[in-house]
């Protein structure tokens, strides 16, 4: 049926405008815009996972799995291989599950949600997962970490992985951990933290290598590295789930089905907003003529009534103006602020 119209919406509870309709890439590894609208939509399924848990009674354990890795490792070969050592983590009877009950009867695992992560530092790229495990009430977090080293180390074995210290290789944390993480997950703070030093000893993500790229100062990571290294990543991690909740949890926890990616990226940016005005697609493209996608929206939060006269405007102009041309008799309204 064709492109369907783009709309003008503001927020009611931030005031702050926005389209709505355009298309999104749903490209969690690769586009930080969307991984940051996807990962805020899993960040508050996590928090409301642990509410629930937590009303249940549940028992709620951090896990962090990881395994010794150097610069001249292959990113795609050690993935690879990592995914299939957490996949016998919750396969045949020597999971997790099955060695746990095996130890302790009364101690059950009802389910997991598994995050996956990578930095890059001095010994190269760092993938690892982390894990929040729901239990019965009974089941301690001592004891799960001694099943859960055990299983690591195996599993890492038979992946043909370096076997994981156990120091480094195994966390098994209590649920304070798993909230802590919840509350932080996906928001890329070094975007935002002053103290680089302090971001760069837990290793670069990948975020932080395009950072690097674009502001081309870094010392250890001068734009050619960074970028060639953001390349490698990006090859390595193309299409790979980055958060899995297994088989059932959503169903115990009364949670819906999980939408994709793409579903979340693309979904409408907020509920509590309303549209200021319809855009058709000749109007998009005039707007877009004129570089003035950005001046829509700030016309949106301070003057709203002038948006349809703008945009005639905009049409009228386009059709003989220059590709650049702001279009005669149009006000112009500055760019957007720095808080943007
Ligand atoms: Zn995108």
């Amino acid at each position: 049926g064709g492109l369907r119209d783009i709309e003008v919406c503001k927020s009611d509870k931030l005031q702050k405008a926005f389209y709505q309709g355009l298309y999104a890439c749903g490209d969690i590894w690769n586009c930080p815009i969307c991984a940051a609208k996807v990962s805020e939509r899993r960040r508050n399924e996590l928090k409301t996972a642990l509410v629930l848990a937590k009303d249940k009674g549940w028992g709620i354990h951090f896990v962090t799995l990881t395994f010794p890795h150097g610069a001249g490792d292959d990113l795609t070969d050690i993935l690879s291989k990592m995914t299939k050592a957490y996949g016998k983590l919750s396969s045949g009877k020597y999971s997790v599950k099955e060695q746990l009950k095996k130890l302790s009867p009364e101690s059950e695992i009802f389910g997991f949600i598994r995050a996956l992560e990578v930095t890059h530092g001095e010994n190269g790229f760092h993938p690892h997962v982390h894990m929040i495990v729901f239990t019965n009430k009974e089941t301690e977090s001592g004891l799960l970490d001694f099943v859960y080293y055990r299983a690591w180390v195996r599993a890492c074995r038979l992946a043909g992985l370096p076997e994981p210290s156990r120091l480094h290789g195994c966390h098994v944390q209590d649920g304070s951990f798993a909230a802590d993480y919840a509350g932080k997950w996906g928001i890329e703070d070094e975007m935002t933290k002053a103290n680089q030093k302090q971001a760069k000893n837990k290793g670069l993500t990948p975020w932080g290598l395009l950072r690097c790229i674009l502001d081309g100062d870094d010392l250890d990571y001068p734009p050619k590295r960074a970028i060639g290294l953001f390349l490698v990543y990006s090859a390595a991690f193309k299409g790979k789930r980055q958060l899995y909740w297994s088989n059932g949890l959503r169903k115990l926890l009364g949670l819906q089905k999980e939408l994709n990616d793409q579903e979340l990226a693309q979904k409408a940016d907020d509920e509590a907003a309303y549209t200021l005005a319809t855009i058709t697609v000749e109007q998009w493209k005039a707007i877009r003529k004129c570089k003035a996608e950005v001046m829509i929206l700030n016309i949106a939060e301070s003057n709203p009534l002038l948006i349809t006269s703008v945009i005639n405007n905009f049409v009228l102009s386009s059709g003989d103006a220059g590709p650049h041309s702001m279009g005669e008799g149009v006000p112009f309204y500055g760019g957007r602020g720095p808080t943007r």
